[in-house]
C-alpha cells in the first residue's frame, strides 16, 4: 500500500509514549497561550487538548480576547517560573500588532515544546540537544517507519518556513541526507522537485506540485493544509500522483496526525531537560 496511514503511525507513538508517561513519576502539564479567536487554532487546540488528556498530561488553556505584548511577556515569565509547567505554547499565528518572534523567545528554551525559540532551532543547526519543532520530527518518523535509507538520500524541501522547511533542513541533515531547499523564489521549480528521491511540500499552495513535478517511485510529503469550500486539500495532486509513487501522505490523514503526536516527545522531552538540569 503506498498511502501513508498516518493515523496508524500515531497509534504507535502514543502507545510508546504513554508507557514513558507513566515511567514519570510526576504530573506533567502543558500551558497553551491563545490570543484572539482564529477558527484553525481553535480546531488545534482541541486537537492537542484532547491528545494530552489521551495519555495523561494536564492542560491548561489561557486565553486573551486581546492583550499587550508586554502582558502577554509577563504571563509567559510567570509560566517560566512555574515548576508545575512542563511545556509553554503560544498558538500561532498571534495579531500582527505583536512580535511573534519576540514572545516565542520569551519562552524558557527547556520548555519550548514547540520548538520555535532561536535557541532551540540554533541548537538543531549546530548539533546540540535541544527541542525539534513537531512537524519536522513528525515527518522524520514518517520516513522512518517507511524503512528508507535517508542517508545520501535527494531530499527536494519546497518551503522554508521556520515552522517546517527550516528545521527539517537541519533535521534531515543529521541523517546524512543530500537536502535541496526550494522556495516562492526559486527558478524552475519543476526541474527541482523532478530530482527528488524523497519530495516533502509546505507551501500551502493547492495543486502547487502537479503529476509531472515528481519523478516515478518517489516518495511525497505532503504537509500543505489548504481549506476550500468546507474541504481539505494539501499541496500536491494526490490523485494523479497516488500511482505514480512509492509512497505519498494523504491530507488529512497524513503529516497532520503526527505533528500533534509529537508534541507529546516534547513535553517528554521537556521534562527531561528540565529535571537534568
Ligand atoms: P509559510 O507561509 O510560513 O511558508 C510557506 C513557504 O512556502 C515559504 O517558505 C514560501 O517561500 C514557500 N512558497 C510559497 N509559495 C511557493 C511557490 N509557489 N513555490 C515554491 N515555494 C513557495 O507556511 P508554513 O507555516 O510553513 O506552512 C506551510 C503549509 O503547511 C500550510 O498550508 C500550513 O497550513 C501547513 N502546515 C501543516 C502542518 C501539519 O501538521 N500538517 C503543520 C504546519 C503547517
Amino acid at each position: 500500500m503506498n498511502i501513508i496511514n498516518g493515523k496508524k503511525i500515531q497509534e504507535e507513538k502514543l502507545e510508546f509514549f504513554s508507557k514513558q508517561i507513566q515511567e514519570i513519576n510526576e504530573k506533567l502539564k502543558l500551558a497553551v497561550i491563545q490570543v484572539g479567536n482564529n477558527e484553525s487554532s481553535n480546531i488545534y487546540i482541541n486537537n492537542k487538548r484532547k491528545l494530552c488528556d489521551k495519555v495523561g498530561i494536564l492542560f491548561e488553556h489561557i486565553k486573551y480576547d486581546l492583550v499587550e505584548e508586554k502582558e502577554l511577556i509577563t504571563k509567559i515569565e510567570e509560566l517560566n517560573n512555574d515548576r508545575t509547567v512542563t511545556g509553554i505554547l503560544v498558538q500561532l499565528p498571534l495579531p500582527k500588532e505583536i512580535d511573534e518572534k519576540k514572545v516565542i523567545d520569551s519562552i524558557n528554551p527547556q520548555k519550548d515544546v514547540d520548538g520555535l525559540t532561536t535557541s532551540n532551532i540554533g541548537k538543531l543547526f549546530s548539533g546540540d540537544k535541544g527541542i525539534v519543532p513537531c512537524t519536522a520530527l513528525g515527518i522524520l518518523n514518517i520516513l522512518k517507519s517507511l524503512n528508507i535509507n535517508l542517508e545520501g538520500a535527494n531530499i527536494v524541501i519546497v518551503g522554508r518556513s521556520r515552522l517546517v522547511g527550516l528545521p527539517l533542513v537541519g533535521l534531515l541533515l543529521r541523517q546524512n541526507a543530500t537536502v535541496t531547499v526550494c522556495h516562492s523564489k526559486t527558478k524552475d521549480l519543476k526541474e527541482k522537485t523532478k530530482q527528488a528521491d524523497i519530495l516533502i511540500v509546505a507551501t500551502g499552495k493547492k495543486d502547487l506540485i502537479a503529476v509531472d513535478f515528481v519523478k516515478e517511485n518517489a516518495v511525497v510529503i505532503d504537509v500543505g493544509i489548504n481549506r476550500v469550500e468546507g474541504k481539505i486539500y494539501g499541496d500536491c495532486d494526490f490523485e494523479a500522483l497516488k500511482d505514480k509513487c512509492k509512497a505519498i501522505t494523504p491530507v488529512p490523514g497524513g503529516v497532520g496526525p503526527l505533528t500533534v503526536t509529537m508534541l507529546i516527545n516534547n513535553i517528554i522531552e521537556a521534562y527531561y531537560l528540565q529535571k537534568n538540569n
